[in-house]
């Protein structure tokens, strides 16, 4: 598998920071005299949406990345709000095991069929 650099185009890395930190067989690449434990590659992962190996290559992201992520793409910094009164809520009635909209808040809580 020396020669998979050209072969394997659509394979793409774990994009786990430590990826290549844990020894495991598989990670083990390169020539021999010359072998390194690498970021494994894959055409597909589980992880990370799809972009991590593992989840302990997916908490690694988040550890590293997570905060940065969430000043670059726009933190909360207030509530998120959804109006209550006059707003109708779809759930579940378990006593009849039917879908029921409801009026919650200003309406009755209760529903009897
Ligand atoms: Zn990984």
């Amino acid at each position: 598998m020396e020669n998979e650099d050209n072969t394997m185009s659509e394979m793409k890395y774990c994009q786990g920071p430590n990826c290549h930190t844990y020894r495991t067989k598989d990670r083990i690449r390169g020539p021999k005299g010359a072998k390194t434990y690498q970021t494994r590659r894959r055409s597909s992962f589980y992880y990370l949406g799809g972009n991590a190996c593992s989840m302990n290559c997916q908490d690694d992201w988040f550890r590293k990345f997570g905060e940065q992520a969430l000043n670059h793409f726009g933190r909360l910094t207030e509530p998120k709000r959804t109006e209550c009164d006059n707003a109708w809520y779809k759930f579940r009635d378990w006593r009849v095991g039917s879908w029921s909209t409801a009026l919650q808040g200003g309406g009755p809580r209760t529903l009897f069929h």
